[in-house]
């Protein structure tokens, strides 16, 4: 079984997004929660949700990836930047308990000049203050590039959050396939060296998520631009390895790779599904 879907406009509600990623062979999607900008998110309406439950049953969707707004930093100096960043958190939070059991992925954050322990502490009180015990939703913090003073650059530095978030059992990791590669983590020259990294400082059981992408820059560029699949640095059949690799095949894989129609993405899903079926 291959999860694979794409990241997904929700402007329309939910069951436009099934309706969406049944239409280009997709069984599961992405989908920012609000304007990724940050402001106030559109009303969930119950109808939708029935709607989407039912789409969803049909395309056999059973897993999908909420991204909260990239602009959000529980990291932030400034308290009404790092207050606002709370609010939107937990709110998101509360949002997601409309679709019980579902992954939601956020940056760390940026410490911006006070040090990444700081930084790394900032964002483990703020998951602290937002996620709570009646919570069904899996909070996944996701591997950045390192790009200026971004947390959750290596391993070590997301290893560190988890380790002081209380209810960390309702925290996992999303590995972003450029951004690792981006931070100097070479997935296409030694994956199973990066993945027993991984498990050695997150530990695997803690990966829930890919967002499958190529990288417009080299290994260790810190520069975080995606590529389409085979256009970039890590190439196809790297990537194809990454989607049939023992300890990752069976999670959900979600493109976020630069297009402007939508059926681009089916193209790409078929492709990596055709490249990781002579790998498994
Ligand atoms: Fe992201
Ligand atoms: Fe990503
Ligand atoms: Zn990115």
């Amino acid at each position: 079984m291959f999860t694979i879907g794409c990241h997904l406009s929700s402007s329309q509600g939910y069951e436009h997004m099934a309706q969406a990623a049944a239409s280009i062979g997709a069984n599961t999607f992405q989908f920012f929660t609000r304007n990724p900008r940050g402001g106030r998110a559109k009303e969930i309406k119950a109808a939708d949700i029935a709607a989407f439950e039912e789409r969803a049953k049909e395309a056999g969707i059973t897993r999908i990836l909420a991204h909260a707004p990239y602009t959000l930093n529980p990291a932030a100096a400034k308290p009404e930047t790092r207050e606002f960043a709370l609010m939107t958190l937990a709110d998101d939070l509360e949002r997601m308990e409309a679709t019980p059991h579902q992954l939601y992925n956020m940056h760390p954050g940026a410490h911006v000049q006070q040090g990444v322990d700081v930084g790394i502490q900032k964002i483990a009180d703020a998951i602290n203050e937002v996620l709570k015990p009646e919570h069904t939703t899996t909070l996944l913090l996701e591997t950045m590039a390192g790009k200026g003073t971004e947390v959750g650059g290596t391993f070590e530095e997301l290893a560190e959050i988890i380790r002081r978030v209380e209810l960390s059992d309702k925290v996992g990791v999303c590995l972003d396939t450029c951004h690792v590669w981006d931070g100097g983590y070479d997935i296409a020259g030694d994956l199973d060296g990066v993945l027993e990294d991984f498990d050695k400082t997150i530990g695997l059981d803690r990966l829930h998520a890919i967002h499958i992408n190529d990288s417009k820059n080299p290994l260790g560029a810190h520069k975080d631009r995606h590529e389409v699949i085979g256009g970039g640095y890590i190439g196809l059949h790297a990537l194809a390895a990454v989607t049939a690799h023992p300890a990752l095949r069976e999670l959900p894989f979600y493109l976020e790779t630069p297009h402007e129609d939508i059926k681009e993405y089916g193209e790409e899903i078929r492709a990596l599904t055709a490249a990781r079926e002579e790998m498994i």
